[in-house]
């Protein structure tokens, strides 16, 4: 599942192939994915310039001068920016046609299992922060806001283990599984200790082991964005190493004792006994 570096990468490969150009046409190939397409989206985009691209959480937003096209990856999409001509394939769901210096490129959505969506929000319907899906996210892990002392004051009063605090996404964004049980393994913090209980100190060196691997995670998509925009290329969900995720039974990296394996919350959660207390 495209997690909130993915998305970040993804964003950094399009954006110089899509800002300041025009949007010649939108080209649905079905009703919708997990909601359906803005009707008449075609008339309100075709000749509107895009203005920036940007992300919040796993959104990313396509702006222009009148609103933002919202356009979320789900389980299984991705974009890619493609030369004019190259038929769809199957699960290829969306298409937006831009013009500029270097002609007309095709920014095309794919999604098999379809729980992706593609949004419109018109300035006529108030800040785009205001929007229904972004309004209750959480701060952003790269951005300034984010701290040990954020995490620390907001967690005052939750008694839920800090695992499933970090997946819920209200206090900060884009802390998926993955990301959670790498930073709780790097910070020695385990995933079942009472958010409430935990000190200042060791939320400062949470706050900084998130923003550690998911820029590490980042730099390393990076390296991969070529895939992002290759006509035939495999889009790149990155394998990074794991510490903890996905090692159930294996020898911890740190110490040597075998990963354990939970479940909280319905998902899988990976940690070390020994360095995680
Ligand atoms: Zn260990």
């Amino acid at each position: 599942m495209p997690e909130l570096p993915e998305v970040e990468v993804t964003r950094r490969g399009v954006a110089p192939h899509i800002e300041g150009r025009i949007v010649e046409q939108v080209v649905f190939r079905r009703e919708g994915l997990r909601w359906p397409f803005p009707p008449g989206l075609q008339a309100v985009l075709a000749g509107r310039r895009i203005t920036h691209t940007g992300r919040r959480g796993k959104y990313l937003l396509i702006g222009f001068e009148h609103g933002t096209l919202i356009i979320h990856l789900g389980m299984s999409g991705h974009l890619r920016v493609l030369p004019p001509g190259i038929e769809p394939r199957k699960h290829d769901h969306v298409d937006l046609v831009v013009s500029g210096p270097e002609g007309r490129q095709v920014l095309r959505l794919h999604d098999p299992r379809r729980f992706g969506a593609v949004l419109w929000h018109g300035n006529e319907d108030g800040e785009i922060d205001q929007h229904l899906l972004l309004r209750g996210l959480g701060v952003e892990p790269l951005g300034d806001e984010f701290s040990g002392a954020l995490l620390h004051r907001e967690t005052r009063r939750r008694n839920a283990p800090i695992k499933q605090v970090l997946l819920a996404g209200d206090i900060v964004v884009g802390v998926g599984n993955i990301y959670a049980c790498e930073s709780l393994f790097r910070a020695g913090i385990s995933p079942k200790t009472p958010a409430a209980r935990i000190s200042r100190a060791r939320y400062d060196r949470l706050a900084e082991a998130i923003r550690e691997i998911l820029a590490a995670a980042i730099v390393q998509g990076g390296s991969t964005l070529r895939d992002f925009i290759a006509v035939n290329g495999q889009s790149g969900y990155f394998q990074q190493t794991y510490f903890v995720y996905d090692r159930a039974g294996v020898p911890c990296r740190n110490c040597g004792a075998p990963v354990k394996q939970i479940k909280q919350g319905q998902r899988s959660t990976f940690y070390c006994a020994q360095c995680q207390r």
